[in-house]
């Protein structure tokens, strides 16, 4: 029986973490196939807001042909005494985790990057309308985040309509990211944590501070601080520094503390500004992956937006792959797009100095924040290692100098899209407590059709 008795579908935390595979899927939403699609939450006054009006504009589930692919847009609405500007980035980045509370509904990404699906049994089940989702989203909203008093939701996929209002949302997440700039970390006492993608990465926790943004993109420092004010037992909380243990590295005795105590030990030492040693931990939703080329000593990134293949010959999901699940892989290191504009940016590894290759399009996201001197080749310039290489030399990028040195070997995994679906649901450290014992596996990927708990009955054992 469904948690709501008006929802054809069951709703819990159990689902989370579902996935729909290509051939059980009735249908996907945004996703890479579709160039434009969004989520975006905004905080209204009291009257704009009708409370839990749904509004679908665009083709309704049921009118979608089974197994299509669909542009998308989710916009939320919230209003309520306490809402406020700062609050709109940790809300938004709720739809991930209450869309994957919905039996049959797999949520992946944010922003401008989102992927949905809905399995053909779900349909079948009677989950045929956004208005489910809507009306699941609506309660969970206003039960789990009581500053919310009004909530309206819009589900988009009128292509036209969604260009629209991607661009606007554009121009909002860029305004939100801005925010940030120009602080300092040392100017505040007060990290930020997230583990809202422990249900993927048990052994995750972003630590946000003013240079060095989440790992998805979706929340600055200034959005850790409005959550962890209003809601501070919750998945967004307040890390104190502590003492400044390697400033170099960026490492201090708080967030050690915090990841100690919210990964029960897994992970007891974070260096923020590393690939190498003790990196901050990826997840699954980072936006970009840092990855280390051995062949030239120096760093590549590729976005979740690049469709071909690296300078390495892998494509993103491969190399997502390789360093997601909460683990801290030397030499892939899952990052925001906006931490690549912090004078932060892999600090101890050589910031700039260190960066070789990226895809043409982020450089030009990320290009007014690069020294004017910086020499990064994208898959214009080399398209190989070899292409690289000589890139490198013609332009006597600084990491050539340290070329007489032995490489360090990094071993990459899966492709394809498995890889891609992978990387967001991995089980590197899985804890499962259970008769005093708690049992980790370690680097596990673990298949199992059902999983039975069952009480053991003292006498028979
Ligand atoms: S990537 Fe980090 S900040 Fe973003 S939702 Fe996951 S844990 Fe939170």
């Amino acid at each position: 029986m469904s948690m709501f008795e008006d929802i054809p579908v069951d709703v819990g935390v159990i689902y989370e973490g579902e996935r729909i595979r290509r051939k059980n899927m009735q249908v996907e939403l945004g996703g890479p196939k579709q160039e434009t699609k969004f989520e975006l939450v905004r905080a209204k006054k009291m009257d704009e807001v009708e409370d839990e009006k749904i509004t679908i504009i665009g083709p309704d589930l049921k009118d979608l042909a089974e197994g299509s692919s669909v542009p998308f847009g989710i916009y939320i609405e919230i209003a309520g005494k306490n809402v406020e500007e700062d609050l709109e980035g940790v809300t938004e980045r709720r739809i991930h985790e209450y869309c994957n509370f919905i039996e049959g509904i797999m949520h992946l990404n944010q922003r401008y990057d989102i992927w949905m699906r809905l399995s053909k049994k779900s349909f079948k089940k009677g989950l045929n309308s956004f208005t489910h989702i809507g009306k699941v989203l609506a309660r969970l909203y206003k039960s789990e985040l009581p500053f919310i008093e009004k909530i309206q939701i819009t589900f988009i996929t009128d292509p036209e309509k969604i260009k629209e209002m991607s661009k606007q949302a554009l121009e909002i997440y860029e305004a939100r990211d801005a925010k940030a700039r120009g602080m300092k970390d040392e100017e505040v006492d007060t990290f930020y944590g997230c583990t809202l993608c422990q249900s993927f990465a048990p052994t995750h926790m972003c630590v946000i501070t003013p240079q060095r943004y989440s790992n998805c993109g979706s929340i600055s420092w200034f959005d850790g601080r409005a959550s962890a004010q209003v809601d501070p037992k919750g998945p967004v909380f307040a890390i104190e520094k502590g003492e400044l243990l390697d400033p170099e590295k960026g490492e201090f005795s708080g967030i050690n503390e915090s990841i100690k105590q919210k990964t029960l030990g897994a992970v007891d030492k974070v260096w923020m500004y590393t690939g190498f040693g003790y990196p901050h931990t990826s997840c699954g939703c980072f936006e970009a992956m840092a990855f280390y080329i051995p062949e030239v000593e120096g760093y590549g990134i590729v976005d979740r937006g690049f469709k071909g293949v690296t300078v390495n010959g892998l494509p993103f999901s491969t190399l997502a792959d390789s360093g997601a699940g909460g683990r801290q892989v030397d030499g892939f290191h899952g990052i925001s797009i906006e931490y690549m504009r912090s004078p932060k940016f892999m600090q101890a590894d050589g910031g700039w100095d260190r960066i070789v290759w990226m895809p043409a399009s982020v450089k030009e996201r990320v290009k007014e924040f690069m020294p004017k001197e910086a020499v990064v080749a994208t898959e214009n310039e080399a398209k190989t290692v070899d292409e690289l290489k000589v890139f490198l030399k013609e332009h006597s990028h600084p990491i050539v100098q340290q070329w007489k040195e032995a490489p360090v070997e990094v071993t990459p995994t899966a492709e394809g899209e498995e890889a891609m679906e992978a990387a967001a649901f991995p089980v590197s450290t899985a804890t499962v407590a259970a008769g005093g014992f708690r049992i980790i596996f370690k680097n596990a990927k673990i298949h199992a059709e059902k999983v039975i708990i069952k009480r053991v009955d003292k006498a028979k054992r």
